[in-house]
């Protein structure tokens, strides 16, 4: 059999770099190596963890499949589909969160940030917010989790649980590991902390145009261009990342080599990162066109991928209902 492998993505806006670099281009490898079946959901209802607007969740659980499709996520090669349509996932995680602690989940630190940021919304949905994911990959037995960095603490509750499923109770889940990709950790354009949707003007989007990029990238903080690289921080860390991530690493230590001696000159360095960037964003730009003007084509696609996840996850909720003494 075919070793599973499950990804997602929040429907709580436009994705940004940080999911294209961290997420995407894993389930792109992944999706193009024949030894795996990829399943790759939108995860609506991680989006209503935190406070959110109902009709704008509407439209962005519609939106990161149209994402998916023009980053070139195929739906002859993987399950494409949103989360809420298989109601698998949340029965799955209420059957997990009777094996996990709430002290355990109120100990992580991606729930304290939360928290902080919202502090009149800590829900119960928010502390569930990892057995939900938990239950996401383990409804599919899948193994292997493209995702950036931000996640590996929520992989491993997912370790915890598949261990505690299988030792209380016989069952066989996998303990998933994260697949990781040069762009696991994104930083913000603001220099400060990782590239974030809820932060503004710390991301690019999928579908910013040039002008766009380049106005951005202007607006990162840079430092007088000469100096010891050992002690770049803040925003001159972070568009030496960007080089690397979309020119290469020579271009990268040259610029390094420049700092040493004559200099970096900013304005020069931003206006060729912005065309790299926009380079590799033209033809996802383009082939989004495509899917946006045909939208029973999209429908199909959705209806179709969570008709095939479905299948799978039902039997596993049927196995862990056997075995948990529920039917
Ligand atoms: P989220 O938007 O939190 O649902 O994240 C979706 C995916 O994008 C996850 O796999 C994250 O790890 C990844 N991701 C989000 N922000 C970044 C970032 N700044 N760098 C790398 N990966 C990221």
């Amino acid at each position: 059999m075919k070793k599973r492998v499950l990804s997602g993505i929040r429907a709580t806006g436009r994705l940004h770099l940080g999911n294209y670099l961290g997420a995407i281009k894993g389930m792109l490898a992944l999706q193009d190596d024949p030894t795996y079946e990829t399943i790759y959901m939108v995860a609506d209802l991680h989006a209503v963890t935190t406070p959110y607007k109902v009709e704008e969740l509407r439209v962005n659980r519609r939106e990161v499949i149209i994402d998916y499709l023009a980053a070139g996520l195929d739906p002859e090669k993987s399950i494409l589909f949103q989360q809420a349509d298989v109601s698998e996932h949340a029965e799955l995680a209420f059957y997990f969160s009777s094996v996990m602690t709430i002290a355990r989940m109120q100990h992580l630190p991606t729930f304290k940030e939360k928290v902080k940021q919202y502090p009149d919304a800590a829900t119960m949905a928010l502390l569930n917010y990892p057995i939900l994911m938990s239950a996401d990959i383990l409804v599919y037995k899948a193994g292997l989790v493209p995702v950036g960095i931000d996640q590996e603490p929520h992989l491993e509750i997912s370790r915890e649980i598949a261990r505690k499923m299988n030792q209380e109770y016989g069952m066989d889940f996998p303990e998933p590991q994260r697949f990781k990709t040069p762009g696991e950790y994104v930083p913000s354009l603001t220099g400060e902390g990782k590239m974030s949707k809820s932060v503004e003007g710390s991301f690019i989007t999928l579908v910013d145009d040039l002008a766009t990029i380049k106005a951005k990238l202007s607006k990162a903080p840079t430092d007088s261009g000469k100096g010891d690289i050992a002690q770049a921080t803040g925003g001159v860390k972070a568009l030496l990342s960007f080089v690397e991530l979309f020119q290469g690493a020579d271009r990268r230590k040259a610029y390094e080599a420049a700092y040493k001696n004559e200099g970096i000159r900013y304005g020069d360095l931003k206006h060729d990162l912005a065309e790299a960037i926009y380079k590799e964003l033209q033809p996802i730009q383009e082939k989004r066109k495509a899917f946006e003007s045909d939208p029973s084509r999209v429908d199909q696609i959705i209806a179709e991928g969570s008709k095939r996840a479905r299948v799978i996850a039902a039997q596993t909720v049927a196995e862990v209902k056997e075995k948990m003494g529920l039917a």
